[in-house]
């Protein structure tokens, strides 16, 4: 009967493609789960720290932005549960895929932020998330992190809110080098007037930070429009920089 129920209801792993056993919360299967556990450990391991990554900001004028991170990523290696995640995220997004991500985020950002966990007036806390391209969206048809993005906000009863929204037609960054990665996340992404970000602190959510020209657009944006404060955090870093 569980084995029936398997095949019936559950979805597959993440990873090895395996059934994923009934009722369990990850995206993975037990053994991948164990996989994903040590591929976060290898980045948490700078003295015990969590993994945070300096980018050069934009804005000359401003410090480096500080991105915190979850897990390393390799886009050509295609045998590690980040890579599997990622495209399950991009691709073919369940509810529980969603979810874990969103409870990995929380974790990074409440170890990271102790004023978010103890919960300092949580009016001028708000959570954001990048846009993805219009064109992703009609492919897949959904946007990948805002739908974490709610689900992050949910869960921390805060409020998420699109900050940022993205024109018409942008290219993919994947295919940029990182000046015309900004470029391109420059032209390509706007500021929501119809929200003022005047004196609260922004959670800015990304899936992987390769260059940080999406994420350093936004941040701009968000400063530019009043936000006291950008909190920058993604599921994964690309390998190359480490
Ligand atoms: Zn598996």
């Amino acid at each position: 009967m569980r084995r029936l129920l398997d095949m019936v209801f559950s979805e597959r792993c993440a990873l090895c493609g395996e059934p994923v056993e009934y009722g369990r919360a990850s995206p993975f299967c037990r053994i991948c789960q164990v996989k994903w556990e040590s591929e976060k450990f290898q980045l948490r391991s700078f003295d015990g720290e969590l993994a945070a990554f300096d980018f050069p900001s934009i804005d000359s004028g401003r410090p480096p932005m500080r991105v915190i991170c979850t897990v390393a990523y390799d886009p050509t290696n295609h045998d590690t549960a980040a890579s599997g995640l990622i495209f399950k995220l991009k691709h073919n997004a369940t509810r529980r895929v969603i979810d874990f991500i969103a409870d990995e985020l929380i974790s990074l950002l409440v170890s990271a932020l102790p004023d978010i966990r103890d919960g300092q007036d949580k009016s001028e806390l708000i959570v954001t998330y990048v846009p993805r391209r219009r064109e992703s969206i009609g492919q897949y048809g959904y946007d990948h992190m805002k739908l974490c993005a709610q689900a992050v906000a949910k869960r921390m009863k805060l409020r998420c809110i699109e900050l940022l929204k993205r024109r018409g037609s942008s290219s993919e960054q994947k295919q940029l080098g990182r000046r015309d990665r900004i470029e391109n996340a420059t032209t390509s992404i706007y500021i929501n007037k119809n929200y003022n970000c005047n004196g609260k602190t922004i959670i800015l959510l990304d899936d992987i930070v390769t260059t940080g020209a999406s994420l350093n657009a936004c941040t701009e944006l968000l400063y530019g429009s009043g936000a006291r404060l950008v909190i920058t955090a993604a599921l994964a870093v690309t390998r190359r920089k480490l």
